[in-house]
């Protein structure tokens, strides 16, 4: 099973497109939440995600965004995003993000795979560093291998025998597409983000996501990639819209 992980598309329909047209040949998709916030496309998004299916977690812009939560929680700028982006959602949207599942979700062909948003245990938890995922990591009846997202930094941490590590995809290079690969090993436990499509902050703007190749006997693999996309578009609808301008820039800074 080759599994298509997107994560935090937060409406930015030029970095979702880079990214489906990049993406090597999958057979499911698993999308970690917040498909909408911040960026100036919530329509075209929803109606993207909607049409390429597969699996959904709700993310908290998804939920705030859509009115099921309230934006006390958000910084200044992320509570102005949802607001505008609640005000321009069409009714079948606003209705769908409703109704997308709250993780931890498991899926009958993936067994030992979980996907959260943030945290197994709590879905707006931040998984950023070891103590953390150590926490996570100790709680029984998990799946040795948890997609996550929420944090919007692509890499995640590795569980061998008690040691917990964190990690972050070395790309050979901050120009073009690249692809880095983590091999899998069995005993050894995983939570693993595949980055921001539409809004990274690990300093890198070029779009994330990841795809999973599920064990194959004792052979399993996390192939993580980046990807560039038309940023000034981007940057352009958000500008011209009357979202906050320095949700536009922070785009280029990858914060
Ligand atoms: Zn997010």
């Amino acid at each position: 099973m080759r599994l298509l992980l997107i994560s935090d598309l937060h409406a930015n329909l030029e970095a979702f497109e880079a990214v489906m047209e990049a993406a090597p040949d999958y057979d499911m998709v698993a999308n970690l939440g917040d498909v909408v916030g911040y960026n100036a496309s919530p329509n075209e998004v929803c109606a993207r995600s909607v049409a390429l299916g597969g699996l959904f977690v709700r993310g908290n812009h998804d939920r705030a965004c859509s009115g099921l939560t309230n934006t006390a929680d958000f910084n200044p700028v992320a509570a102005i995003s949802a607001r505008w982006t609640q005000m321009r959602l069409t009714p079948e949207h606003l209705e769908w993000l409703r109704r997308l599942p709250k993780g931890p979700i498991r899926d009958n062909s993936l067994p030992d795979v979980e996907f959260v948003h943030g945290a197994p245990e709590d879905e707006d938890e931040y998984l950023l560093n070891v103590f953390g995922a150590e926490e996570n990591f100790r709680m029984p009846g998990q799946a040795d291998i948890i997609f996550f997202g929420h944090t919007h930094l692509q890499g995640g941490f590795l569980d061998e025998r008690g040691k917990v590590h964190q990690f972050t995809p070395a790309y050979e290079s901050v120009h073009g597409a690249v692809e880095f690969e983590l091999r899998l090993q069995r005993g050894t436990r995983y939570l693993i983000n595949p980055g921001s499509v539409g809004q990274p902050r690990d300093g890198d703007w070029r779009a994330a996501y990841a795809l999973y190749e599920s064990y194959n006997g004792d052979s399993g693999r996390v192939h993580f990639y980046r990807v560039p996309y038309d940023i000034d578009q981007a940057q352009e609808r958000i500008l011209s819209s009357s979202l906050p301008p320095r949700l536009a820039m922070r785009l280029r800074l990858g914060r």
